[in-house]
């Protein structure tokens, strides 16, 4: 792995890495991702002796990095006592990997919700009674409410789809960003 010096600590200073360890790990757990964020790798056992943790914690916390995919490891057999130590490593690109995905997975689902905006059927709204109507049924009552006999008003998602893509090219925008730094790294 390349290496650039001096290292940035993402996890303190990158806010949104900073916030989804915090996530994974919480405010108990942070400071052991921060300690492997220094070495880059160390064994469960190394990192309990440097941090004075209990050596379960360490793995648990490392399990849920795990799970999330946030870090790797290796493990090797203890020659003496037969069990396995595993070696963790932190590897930032994965950090970001992460953050892309997510931001990526919620850009998708506004461009879907965009687009069944845009395809929606006219809807007719009656401000008295709060009733709304599609196309064909307002039309079948000349646009008068059949409750009150008002005037039945086009509701537009106009301002919605604007909120929708201003809300895709913020989202975009940081995804942009993070590609950037993860280009970086
Ligand atoms: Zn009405």
């Amino acid at each position: 792995m390349k290496k650039k010096s001096p290292k940035i600590n993402i996890l303190e200073q990158d806010e949104e890495i900073h916030k989804l360890v915090k996530t994974v790990v919480g405010d108990e757990g942070f400071h052991i991702i921060n300690h492997l964020f220094a070495v880059e790798k160390a064994d469960e056992f190394e990192i309990a002796d440097s941090l004075e943790e209990d050596v379960n914690f360490v793995r648990s916390v490392m399990y849920k990095m795990y799970t999330n995919n946030l870090v790797s490891y290796t493990r090797r057999r203890d020659p003496e006592r037969g069990w396995y130590i595993y070696t963790w490593e932190l590897i930032p690109q994965k950090l970001y990997h992460a953050l892309i995905n997510s931001k990526q997975k919620k850009l998708d689902k506004l461009f879907k919700q965009v687009e069944e905006e845009k395809n929606k059927e006219q809807v007719f709204h009656c401000p008295t009674c709060m009733i709304n109507l599609e196309f064909p049924k307002a039309l079948e009552l000349s646009f008068s409410c059949f409750a009150c006999g008002g005037m039945l008003q086009p509701l537009n998602n106009v301002d919605l789809i604007k909120n929708l893509d201003h809300e895709i090219k913020g989202l975009s925008e940081k995804i942009c960003i993070l590609k950037t730094k993860l280009n970086e790294l």
